[in-house]
């Protein structure tokens, strides 16, 4: 029997990982697949004339199965990985991109969706319904379905195009920094790294067997150079190669990748009938239009820009005491800024950690749920998880009904990727009457515990946890009909309100009296740690926020062209970030030619998103803090956020909530930018 065809029944129905093995992944998948394909192929011969139910949500609830166990395969390729997963993962994946083109290319599936689009008026839907219409329509038409004879021949080809050159992008990048490498048998060169990364460079250089140290490009180096490397030649070396990649006179050279890469997404762009990349891309995010992109990293420059200046005169002023020459390079910057933080703040991580016993803070945020939310959560060794150290718990809402499965899985293993996220098993849905409540996953690498000495986390990871739970709280927390629509499921611009926002009550001394407190001791964390922190938060955050600025006009500009660039990928760069940069220009170094984010990766027209998260967060933040972080009333207000996912509009949500548009006033005033 396989436990992914015929699920057992369970408690919650949730997944039966101990009867799960990697068998059973292939034939799940296939199986549900040609199940998807049959109701497919039933909604498109249904005599009956196309409707919301019988075409939308039939389509919608096609997939369901298979929506299961492909989240609880990607989810294990993700933390629980071995070569078997991971060969599966690369047959399997291909089916799943063929079987969804096939499902947006099938002309007469498109044609009742039409249909239903086109009488949407006459059906009586409700607001949920139509909002599924409308996704579904145009996730159809953004895709070409609208389009007639050569204009479709085109966009597949310009899809081709635009695949392979994101492809030559990244290699580009990945082959430059690969060239790279730093020996030395010097080591008076690298005073003031960190003692990791000594250890590193000298077992490097033993296995590459070279004599003395060996560092190369890779961003973790790269980082710990530009911080703590008290040589300037050592960081202007490492500056030069870092801000060069894809900008050099070789083959890896990525300026007419970019004029490949702007001009094809412009010309998908305009077949679909948007005047520029960034307006087909932004007509699915909450900000909305180019426009509103703009003027507001405009308005953020106005008040960023001098707060930099004041930032970087700081840092010039602490340098020059030092005994540092003027002006500072731009490869002196964060060395500079590094040691004046340390001598102004002396924040320790290992002061800190103490404080922060991972089972008190994960307690300490089930706390703050239960205070705003009424949640409660009860661990149950019952449930099955994929491994040993992995936990379940129910959750409970405030009537005491069972709301959702969470499942926390905290320490590095192999197997496990890197860095901390949220996932989700099951979504949230309603379905021939029945609710079915999700299965949500929180996923870290923390610090494990020792002999001596509980899990102690670092004041990032209590605040990574805040941010993963708040994450899990809009899964879990969801309500609605549509699994495409309910819990994180929203725009992109605005999935990151839920976790941010909640990682403001790790700086609230009331919200920190609940649970930071010293491991042996019982002592609560003190006050003028909590104010150091906070001061921490702000350091150095004009200058940071410029930086973000910049690379979010560099974007906007490459993707908000309304016609086929010609010129040289040099000047359009200089012209675009003029307005954003202290430092004088090195020669030959170039931010496009290695921006994978919006070359490579999914961020095109995007990157403002990050400072918008910010602004939507410090904003909704700041109701609480008007009104108590642990008010009942401001809870409820934004229980509705979290309930809603993408069942409404974004924008709709936050007004509701803040009574206007978001503004950028309390992000300013917690970065310290603003004088009030
Ligand atoms: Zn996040």
């Amino acid at each position: 029997m396989n436990p992914l065809i015929e699920f057992p029944n369970t408690l919650h129905q949730t997944l039966a990982f101990d009867n799960i093995s990697t068998a059973h992944f292939m034939p799940a998948a296939q199986h549900w697949m040609s199940v998807a394909k049959k109701r497919q192929d039933d909604i498109v011969a249904n005599p009956e004339p196309p409707s919301f139910f019988n075409t939308v949500e039939a389509l919608e609830f096609a997939s369901l199965e298979l929506g299961v166990v492909t989240s609880c395969f990607f989810n294990l390729n993700s933390a629980e990985t071995n070569e078997e997963i991971q060969a599966i993962a690369r047959e399997l994946s291909p089916m799943l991109t063929k079987f969804g083109n096939e499902t947006l290319l099938n002309r007469e599936l498109f044609l009742r969706i039409k249909a239903v689009w086109e009488q949407r008026e006459s059906e009586e839907l409700s607001q949920e319904a139509q909002r599924l219409l409308k996704e579904t329509y145009e996730s159809f038409v953004r895709n070409g379905a609208l389009l007639e004879g050569e204009d479709r021949e085109k966009l597949t080809a310009i899809s081709d195009t635009l695949s392979r050159a994101g492809l030559s992008f990244g290699e580009h990048v990945l082959k430059e920094t690969q060239a790279f490498e730093y020996t030395t048998t010097d080591q008076s060169m690298l005073e003031g790294l960190p003692e990791g990364v000594l250890i590193q460079a000298k077992n490097a250089a033993e296995e590459k067997g070279v004599e003395g140290y060996w560092m190369g490009l890779d961003m973790p180096t790269y980082m710990s150079i530009m911080k703590y490397a008290s040589r300037p030649e050592l960081r202007e070396l490492y500056y030069r190669a870092y801000a060069s990649r894809g900008a050099n006179k070789n083959e890896f050279n990525n300026e007419e990748v970019i004029k490949t890469l702007v001009n094809q997404r412009l010309a998908k762009a305009q077949l679909l009938g948007f005047e520029s990349h960034a307006a087909l891309t932004l007509s699915k995010r909450m900000a909305g239009t180019p426009d509103t992109v703009l003027s507001f990293l405009e308005d953020l420059k106005k008040l960023a820009k001098p707060a930099a200046q004041k930032d970087l005169e700081a840092v010039e002023n602490f340098a020059q005491e030092q005994g540092a020459s003027l002006p500072l390079r731009p490869w002196d910057f964060s060395y500079w800024s590094e040691r004046l933080k340390k001598a102004t703040l002396s924040l320790d991580d290992e002061i800190l950690k103490p404080y922060f016993q991972l089972q008190g803070v994960l307690g300490g945020a089930f706390e703050v749920a239960n205070r705003l939310f009424g949640l409660r959560f009860k661990k149950n060794t019952e449930i099955s998880t994929y491994h040993e150290e992995v936990d379940a718990y129910e959750v409970f809402d405030a009537q005491g009904s069972f709301l959702s499965v969470l499942y926390t899985d905290f320490f590095p293993r192999s197997g496990k990727r890197a860095g901390a996220w949220m996932t989700s098993y099951k979504s949230m849905y309603q379905k021939d009457g029945q609710t079915v409540r999700p299965h949500i996953s929180i996923v870290c690498n923390f610090t494990r515990p020792t002999a001596d000495q509980p899990a102690l986390l670092t004041f990032n990871e209590v605040t990574t946890l805040f941010h993963e739970f708040g994450h899990a709280l809009h899964g879990m927390m969801a309500e609605g009909t549509y699994p495409s629509l309910t819990g994180t499921s929203v725009y992109w611009d605005f999935v990151e309100l839920p976790s941010q926002i909640m990682e403001n009550w790790c700086y609230q001394p009331d919200a920190l009296a609940l649970f930071a407190r010293h491991y042996q001791t019982g002592e609560v964390l003190p006050e003028s740690y909590i104010e150091r922190i906070v001061e921490s938060q702000r350091f150095m955050e004009g200058y940071a926020t410029l930086r973000q600025l910049n690379f979010g006009f560099l974007d906007m500009a490459w993707h908000h062209n309304t016609s086929p660039f010609q010129g040289d990928v040099v000047d359009f760069e200089a012209a675009a970030t003029k307005d954003t940069q202290l430092f004088d220009k090195v020669e030959g170094t170039l931010s496009s030619t290695a921006f994978s984010h919006i070359f490579q990766g999914g961020y095109s027209a995007g990157y403002y998103s990050y400072k918008w998260a910010e602004v939507l967060d410090a904003d909704a933040f700041e109701r609480f803090e008007q009104e108590g972080i642990f008010s009942k009333e401001v809870a409820n207000d934004f229980a509705r956020i979290l309930k809603s996912g993408g069942t409404v509009a974004p924008d709709v949500l936050f007004k509701d909530f803040r009574g206007r548009a978001p503004k950028i006033d309390a992000l300013l005033k917690r970065a310290g930018i603003s004088a009030e």
